[in-house]
This record gives structure tokens, C-alpha cells and sequence, in this order.
């Protein structure tokens, strides 16, 4: 197929209801209301950022019946309703499906695609389709889709999403227009764990700080994981700072036997470094990621000056980038081990 209908959402699809990207739905907006949207946009940005939801709320838009003021969608009349249970039959998802590992969007989808194309509009509205991601084309796919790029049908506005415009062709990229998607500010996406999830405050915090700015990603976690994780790495930062050399060895031993969880301590050690650093920089309790570990987090902070903090930040970076040259992971973890404990 090339495409599917999408599953139900929870909420009606609408501008409004973008999270943290006013910059982009504010453009979007005033290219609907002055009728000169693009024929087809490329949303570049991290993953869970919001871009397919705003290429849902665009057709939201484009085929509502009682459009707002502002021409955001209602949410409310048959076409929204559609929308949101994902029956709209003007609203289109082209993904990846071939059976290869990992799936590639196909060029038997662009071309099924564009045999809709040669009809207007089943509702009389606008037909959007959404492609995502657009790195995973095909090159025989890209190559279908530029003749639809390069001659747009009426009523027809297509959407492609890619985290950065380098890993698509160049023939695709200057035939769109696009539209930067930022990462999420962590607070945000903090509320929005507590909102949608249930989240207690500090769970969602530490969630939050290691998302990179996507709620997706961040919704996708599992917070009683992530919380046992992160206690083993403060129980790890704890028998190195205390135990002599033959403590760090074993630890280093141990470690450097799990790429995955080496990664996990260095990503998460790096964290609590730098709560240290915003505690002693006198920081609002509020941006911390280890709001649950505070007793913890202010007695560290008078044992360790703000110095001693940034080397061991330093020295968790230094090996980051070691294990990432594929240095020896034992040997690149004893020296961070015993950084950690002289600093
Ligand atoms: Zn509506």
C-alpha cells in the first residue's frame, strides 16, 4: 500500500495544540490565512518534536468545515472528527514498510501515491500527505516523487519530515520548503510527562533532561527503568569516589564488558556533574534532572567544589569520546575511574 490510514488520536489535530514550536506554527499559520502555503514543506528537527502532528493539524485546517478565526482548525465538525479518528480519506501517511532491515519507504508507494494524485480531493478539501521519515526513501522513490514535486496537483500539499536536511537528496530538499522544528525545552516536556503520564514532578524531570528535547522519546521511556539505571550509576559514583583502586577496577572490569550500560553511566554521570555545577552556580532547583536525590545532590555539592565538579564533567566527556574511537573500553574506564576518585 502506499499509504495507510492512521490510528486514532486522543485529541482533534490543531495548531493550537503545538507544543514549544511557535516559530513554525505561527509561519504555517500566516501562509494559510494569506492562501500561500507551499506545495510541499520539509519539517527538519529531532524526532518527537511535534513535526508529524503539525502536518495532521494542517490538513486539520485546510479541510475544516467552522475554521477559527485565526484559521486553525475546529476540532469539532465531521471533517476534524475524522481527522482525529484517522478515517479522513484526504489525510495520508507514507512510511516505511518494505520488509528489508530497516524498512524503506519504496518507490511502489510513491507511485500508488501518485495515482491518487490524478484525482482531486475525495472530500472537495485538500489532500496532505505526509512522508516520514524522509531519509528512509528509496532513491527509485525519490526519483517518483520529484515529478509530483516538480508539477504539484491542485489542492494537494505534501510534507516531508527529516532530522537534518544532509541525509536526503539534494533534488528533494530544493524542491521544498523548509521549516526548522526546535527541540523541546526540558520544563516542557517535564509538564507534559506529569500531564500525560502521571508522572510525580521529579520522575518527570529526570526524564525530561534525557530526552534531548523530544517528548516522543521521552514519552516512549520507561521511568521505572530509567530510575533503576540511574540509581546503579549514583551507586557506581559512589564506590569509586570511596573504595581505593582495586574498587575502580572491578567497576571498570565490569562495565567495560556492556557497551549499553558504559553509555548509560557516562550519559547519566555527566547529568548529576552538571546538577553539581547548577547547584553551585546557585541555579533554580527546577532545571535539576535528580529533583528526587536533593539531600544527596547538596551534600555532594559541599564535598566537591565547583572545580573538582567540571573535571569529573570533563573526564565523563573525554570518555565519551574515547569509547566512541573505539579505544580499549576497560583501560579508557580505569582512567576515568581514577579522575573521578582524585577529583
Ligand atoms: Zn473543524
Amino acid at each position: 500500500m502506499a499509504a495507510k490510514k492512521v490510528q486514532p488520536d486522543q485529541k482533534a489535530p490543531a495548531l493550537r495544540h503545538i507544543l514549544g514550536q511557535e516559530r513554525a506554527i505561527n509561519y504555517l499559520k500566516t501562509a494559510l490565512n494569506a492562501g500561500r502555503l507551499a506545495h510541499a514543506y520539509l519539517f527538519l528537527g529531532p524526532e518527537g518534536v511535534g513535526k508529524a502532528t503539525t502536518a495532521k493539524a494542517l490538513a486539520a485546517a485546510l479541510n475544516c468545515e467552522a475554521p477559527q478565526a485565526d484559521g486553525d482548525a475546529c476540532g469539532v465538525c465531521p471533517s476534524c472528527v475524522r481527522l482525529a479518528a484517522g478515517t479522513h480519506p484526504d489525510y495520508l501517511e507514507i512510511r516505511p514498510t518494505s520488509k528489508e532491515r530497516p524498512p524503506k519507504i519504496v518507490i511502489d508507494q510513491v507511485r500508488e501515491f501518485r495515482k491518487l494524485t490524478a484525482y482531486p480531493p475525495a472530500a472537495g478539501g485538500w489532500r496532505v500527505t505526509l512522508i516520514k521519515p524522509a531519509e528512509d526513501m528509496k532513491v527509485e522513490a525519490v526519483n517518483a516523487l520529484l515529478k509530483t514535486l516538480e508539477e504539484p496537483p491542485p489542492q494537494h500539499l505534501l510534507v516531508l519530515t527529516a532530522r537534518v536536511e544532509d541525509d536526503l537528496f539534494p533534488t528533494i530538499v530544493s524542491r521544498c520548503q523548509k521549516l526548522a522544528f526546535a527541540p523541546l525545552p526540558a520544563a516542557l516536556v517535564a509538564q507534559e510527562l506529569v500531564r500525560q503520564k502521571g508522572l510525580p514532578q521529579p520522575e518527570a524531570a529526570l526524564l525530561a533532561a534525557l530526552c534531548g528535547g523530544s517528548l516522543g522519546r521521552a514519552l516512549a521511556l520507561d521511568p521505572a527503568e530509567l530510575i533503576r539505571r540511574r540509581d546503579q550509576v549514583l551507586a557506581d559514583l559512589q564506590q569509586i569516589s570511596g573504595n581505593g583502586l582495586s574498587a575502580i577496577l572491578d567497576w571498570a572490569q565490569r562495565l567495560a564488558k556492556n557497551v549499553d550500560e558504559a553509555d548509560n553511566f557516562l550519559l547519566m554521570a555527566q547529568l548529576w556533574y552538571r546538577d553539581l555545577l547548577l547547584l553551585h552556580a546557585g541555579g533554580p532547583a527546577a532545571l535539576l534532572a535528580h529533583q528526587d536525590r536533593m539531600a544527596e545532590l547538596t551534600s555532594a555539592a559541599r564535598r566537591s567544589g565547583p572545580e573538582a565538579c567540571f573535571d569529573c564533567f570533563a573526564a565523563l566527556g573525554a570518555a565519551q569520546r574515547h569509547l566512541g574511537a573505539n579505544l580499549n573500553p576497560e583501560l579508557t574506564l580505569d582512567i576515568l575511574g581514577l579522575r573521578l576518585q582524585q577529583s
